[in-house]
């Protein structure tokens, strides 16, 4: 069964006389292990989509199942055990929490859920973002590539079978933003996750295996573009 199905999904924001239609009966289907990238002008509407499948945002109308799971269905206590189990967000901004370490920050999404990180666990990813001895660092201590691959490392420590990316790279440089999208990409091949992306970048965009075009809320293209 395909790990992401959206039906007819709408999102209208604000009140009669001055609304604003985001998502305009969006349909679409992702099949497991697929990386796709999201393109399309500012205001277009991939962050909503994004926000909603990653269960953060709701639809005005319309059905999204997660592997197989209709988030409409969830309460939001159930909602956010789900989504800390099979959804890793990635912002363009981080959202890191100051006060917390690096491996606070890396281990939070296991910790709201009782669970612990094994020592090991911690360390190999760590060592897999190149961060083995900045642990103990608050994010404020760290470049922004440095931040970026902590947040990558909080959202997929969890091992979730969907992750989507809000412009991971927006905030970086050339260089960091490369390096961001290959490990990205390792991580995607490495644990067959599903990863969807969304960018600005025609570069990036072109490293995914689908791309998908957004304008004024509906998908105009839709296509594979390598194997
Ligand atoms: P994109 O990510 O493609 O830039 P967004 O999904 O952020 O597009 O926005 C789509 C449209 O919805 C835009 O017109 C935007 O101004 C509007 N919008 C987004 N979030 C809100 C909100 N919380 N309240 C009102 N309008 C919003
Ligand atoms: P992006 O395109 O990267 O999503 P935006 O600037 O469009 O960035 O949106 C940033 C935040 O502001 C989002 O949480 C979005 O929901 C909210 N937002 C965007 N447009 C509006 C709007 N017209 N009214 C209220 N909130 C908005």
């Amino acid at each position: 069964n395909p790990i992401l199905q959206v039906r007819d999904l709408c999102k209208v924001y604000g009140s009669s006389g001055n609304q604003v239609i985001a998502l305009d009966h969006v349909s679409l289907t992702v099949n497991r292990g697929e990386f796709v990238s999201i393109v399309g002008p500012s205001g277009s509407g991939k962050s909503t989509l994004l926000h909603i499948l990653g269960g953060v945002d709701k639809p005005t109308s319309g059905s999204v199942q997660v592997d197989g799971v209709e988030l409409s269905t969830l309460n939001e206590s159930r909602l956010a055990v789900f989504r800390r189990r099979q959804i890793g967000l990635i912002y363009q901004f981080y959202n890191l929490i100051p006060v917390l370490t690096v491996r606070e920050n890396l281990t939070l999404p296991l910790l709201l859920d009782h669970r612990k990180a094994g020592k090991g666990q911690v360390q190999a990813m760590a060592e897999e973002l190149g961060l083995s001895d900045r642990l103990n660092a608050l994010p404020g201590e760290l470049s922004g590539g440095q931040q970026q691959r902590v947040s990558i490392g909080r959202a997929l420590l969890t091992r979730p079978a969907l992750v989507l990316a809000d412009e991971p790279t927006g905030n970086l440089d050339t260089k960091n933003s490369a390096a961001i999208v290959e490990l990205l990409k390792t991580f995607h091949k490495k644990y067959a996750q599903t990863l969807i992306l969304i960018t600005h970048d025609p570069d990036i965009a072109l490293q995914a295996q689908r791309l998908i075009r957004i304008e004024d809320g509906r998908i105009v293209k839709d296509e594979v573009i390598r194997p």
